[in-house]
């Protein structure tokens, strides 16, 4: 009897499956030499975005940069991990491609990866444990084998959703035809064939460098919002909000509202200032042509009865002016009325 898709994703990492009771780091050398590989390929692919690449090629790239995060934003992290809304299939197509493109492990161990972090924050069954440092959260978790808490914990993460979608399903099955089509193959040819570029340029720009800026970018909410930032919502978790990180990834950095309330499809109190593209996309193009539904959100009251509960104090919601149901009286009694 042949393996089913599934059996064949655990057969990749099959050593991850014998925990080794004294817990030793085992290096993961396939993927150190990869990211070693990769990280040099993407310094010279700087080097020719500058001095030689087209102005298009960047463009290209920066738009592989989007698609990637969004993939990762919407897709595996939101609908998927979360189940915070529900999509169409034409969008969940659209995702599992964008998905490939960004190259983060196939789905399935995705998620199986990012409700483990939920479920186990900051332990050693978290697989990108903050307490392990920076660069461990940032990448340095890809190169050694896991944690055997981890692996004993996985057991306990309910991936039944997960196994019966046909889009998984599918990606696990041709994981690396999609890989070697959509992340490598189509991006190194569509700047040589559309605009004349040559195919170094269109390689090492638009593959190993875009890839190491978005895959970075991605994994700073694993880490960097896991450091820095405040905790308005819930101390008791490490997650933290972070602007500049909300930017620069789509809307994922407010993350102390995410490890509070991991169901909004939000990521996030829309409104009140919070920048958020993501939730933007989701909301006003995709939930309006009805690719996308049943939007989960946390109430403003149950929000604010969090706040005071197991907040840090530092919560302040922009208003847009007097009157604005968020303003406080405290606010209010600070004003002076005139009349002339
Ligand atoms: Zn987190
Ligand atoms: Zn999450």
């Amino acid at each position: 009897m042949s393996p089913s898709p599934l059996q064949d994703e655990y057969v990749l990492h099959k050593s991850e499956y014998e925990p080794d009771r004294q817990y030793k780091r085992k290096y993961r050398w396939d993927y150190i030499i990869f990211f070693i590989i990769f990280h040099i390929q993407a310094i010279y692919g700087i080097y020719l975005m500058i001095t030689s690449a087209k102005l298009l090629t960047t463009a290209f790239a920066f738009v592989l940069y989007l698609v990637a995060l969004f993939s990762a934003t919407a897709g595996s992290h939101r609908l998927w991990s979360h189940r915070a809304y529900k999509a169409k299939w034409q969008l969940k197509l659209l995702l599992v491609i964008f998905q490939t493109i960004a190259f983060q492990e196939t789905l399935y161990r995705w998620i199986l990866y990012h409700r483990l972090h939920h479920k186990y924050t900051d332990t050693n069954a978290d697989p990108h444990n903050s307490k392990r440092g920076f660069f461990f959260s940032q990448i340095g978790w890809l190169m050694i084998e896991a944690h055997p808490d981890q692996i004993e914990k996985r057991k306990t993460i309910d991936m039944s959703d997960i196994k019966s979608d046909p889009f998984v399903r599918f990606q696990i099955r041709y994981y690396y035809r999609m890989l070697f089509l959509f992340f490598a193959f189509l991006p190194t040819v569509i700047p040589w064939y559309f605009w004349n570029e040559t195919l170094t340029n269109s390689w090492f720009v638009a593959v190993p460098l875009r890839y190491l800026f978005s895959l970075h970018i991605t994994f700073f909410v694993n880490s960097w919002a896991h450091f820095w930032g405040n905790q308005p919502y819930d101390i008791g978790t490490t997650g933290r909000e972070t602007l500049f990180l909300s930017i620069i990834t789509l809307g994922e950095g407010w993350h102390n509202y995410h490890h509070t309330f991991p169901w909004d499809y939000r990521a996030s109190e829309f409104g009140g200032g919070r920048i958020n593209v993501t939730t933007f996309v989701l909301k006003n193009i995709f939930g309006k042509i009805g690719w996308a539904y049943d939007f989960k959100t946390v109430s403003d009251d149950m929000i604010q009865k969090r706040i005071e509960r197991t907040g840090d104090g530092s919560y302040s919601p922009s208003i847009w002016g007097w009157g604005d149901r968020d303003q406080t009286e405290e606010n209010k009694s600070f004003a002076t009325i005139e009349n002339f």
